[in-house]
């Protein structure tokens, strides 16, 4: 298979100079090295940021009327070539086309949500706060901002993050997943033909080297970060030491409490779902199921029957409803967690371990595992495994199952499944996490609410995307002025009242 090349985007157009450094780019349902993406050295992300920051200059103070127009132009082209940003998210992702559909889609909301700028960005205004005198606020772009995004949603996550930050008036950087980059360039084609002028947006592929440079570069304003836990940590504390505003979002450990009133037929099915689906890697995925009382024993017998039927295999293929996993280090890194979990005691129920996808034998492929009797001390439990690993944790009353989940150092999502109107409304007053549903196993806020969650699945003060999102993106200036003319009242050192 023909190896391409996948470059950056630098002043708006595809980076010509060739790659000191390189980095192999798998397709996961064959195990193929599929293209090589240049890794930035920090002279190479420097340029990119200049470019940025030249930009900055007139997009900061371009026309809403214009802003708007490149991402209604934007949006069209996006939602139109839906199906080609998917194919290459199966491609290099490995998640099944319907998945990456839906992946797009939610993008594409937060495109559609930006296009409201012009009503997002209006400020305040106060007449007659003393005599004459009026107050107003309004609010200014940041300048160059930067996004680093992870593997697991290369089209939505970066689009959580950089229609509105254009669209406030800032310029962008950004530096996507090293392992799945190409659609972040397809973005980048899109909005060039869409109107956007060289500069304002930029891709710099790379590492943790790229990142780094990003970090301390004075000319960055603000970070957004999606990722892992440490690095998400790491990201906010040095990017906040440099003097830039930093929203970190991290990893997650997603409980599922199934009370015994519940619908078991639809909390099977929402667990399996939201537990297998993309193959585990989501940081919204289930990863516990805390089944209370009676629960468990009718709950498991009928998750296992549905495990049993998922059809895993290449995401291109129609039939498949699971791919495989995103690199083969992270499919035996999993495959470790099964192994960890049968030596710590839990009850395996289902063994996704072994499996073989036919033709595919080179795939980085794992079945779907499901654990009963996970207790609060295994490393199944513990540790966010990113895989289509499932634990179930057994219970004997709710206050038990509150207490568990509050426990838990992440705190991304949560759901409930119940059919008792008072417990759930106790359950989104009392749990301790910020992104919460009432069965709903993946409450993913719509783009105009914000996305994020609490404890250490966020380091910062604001959410991703919605109104959080324009407020990260901008800054308030607040002006007082007197008119029709200042009168001349001699030198008052008191401090400025109201008349
Ligand atoms: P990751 O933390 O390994 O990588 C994220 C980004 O950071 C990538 O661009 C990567 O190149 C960069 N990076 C990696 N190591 C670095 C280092 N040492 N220094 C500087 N930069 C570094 O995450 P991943 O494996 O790509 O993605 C999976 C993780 O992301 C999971 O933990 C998942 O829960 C989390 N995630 C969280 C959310 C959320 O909204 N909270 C959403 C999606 C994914």
């Amino acid at each position: 298979m023909a190896t391409k090349t996948i470059t950056h985007w630098i002043d708006g157009k595809a980076y010509e100079r060739a790659a000191a450094r390189s980095g192999d780019v798998f397709n996961p349902a064959t195990g193929e090295v599929s293209g090589r993406v240049a890794l930035a050295t920090p002279s190479v992300v420097d340029e990119a940021v200049e470019s940025a920051a030249k930009a900055a200059v007139s997009w900061n103070s371009s026309s809403i009327a214009k802003r708007t127009k490149v991402m209604f132009a934007f949006r069209e082209l996006v939602a139109r070539h839906a199906g080609e940003i998917a194919a290459l998210l199966t491609a290099e992702h490995g998640k099944v086309t319907g998945d990456a559909m839906g992946e797009v889609q939610r993008g594409l909301e937060v495109i559609e949500f930006a296009c409201g700028i012009a009503d997002l960005s209006k400020g305040e205004y106060s007449e007659n706060v003393s005599t004459e005198v009026d107050t107003y606020s309004i609010r200014q772009p940041l300048g160059v901002v930067a996004g680093i995004t992870p593997f697991n949603f290369p089209a939505m996550v970066p689009l959580w993050m950089f229609p509105l930050a254009i669209a406030c008036g800032n310029t962008f950087v950004l530096k996507p997943s090293e392992r799945d980059p190409s659609c972040s360039l397809l973005m980048a084609q899109m909005l060039a033909d869409a109107g956007l002028p060289p500069g304002v947006f930029n891709v710099v592929h790379g590492d943790k080297v790229a990142v780094d440079r990003l970090l301390e570069h004075p000319k960055i304003a603000a970070i957004s970060f999606v990722g892992s836990t440490p690095i998400a940590q790491y990201i906010y504390e040095t990017g906040t030491r440099h003097g830039k505003r930093v929203q970190a979002l991290g990893g997650a450990k997603n409980h599922m409490i199934v009370l015994p009133d519940a619908d078991m037929e639809l909390a099977a099915d929402a667990a399996v779902s939201a537990g297998f689906g993309s193959a585990g890697e989501r940081c919204m995925a289930i990863s516990v199921v805390v089944a209370v009382g009676s629960a468990a024993d009718r709950l498991i017998p009928l998750m296992k029957e549905r495990i049993a039927k998922l059809k895993v295999g290449d995401g291109a293929e129609a039939a498949s409803e699971m791919g495989p996993i995103i690199t083969r280090q992270a499919r035996d890194r999993i495959s470790g967690y099964v192994d960890a979990g049968v030596k710590e005691g839990a009850t395996l129920v289902s063994d996704g371990r072994g499996l073989q996808v036919a033709g595919r034998s080179n795939g980085f492929f794992l079945g779907p595992s499901l654990f009963d009797n996970v207790k609060p001390e295994m490393s199944i439990y513990t540790d966010e495994i990113f895989g289509p690993v499932l634990g179930v944790t057994r219970v004997a009353t709710y206050d038990e199952a509150i207490a568990l989940i509050n426990r838990n150092p992440y705190a991304n999502g949560v759901a409930i499944f119940t059919n008792d109107g008072g417990a759930a409304r106790k359950f989104q007053h009392e749990v301790e996490v910020g992104m919460v549903g009432i069965n709903v196993p993946i409450p993913v806020p719509m783009a105009y609410y914000s996305f994020g969650g609490w404890k250490a699945s966020l380091f910062g003060d604001h959410h991703i995307y919605g109104r959080d999102g324009v407020h990260f993106y901008t800054r308030t200036k607040a002006i007082t002025s007197r008119w029709p003319e200042p009168r001349h009242r001699g030198v008052d050192l008191g401090f400025p009242t109201n008349r």
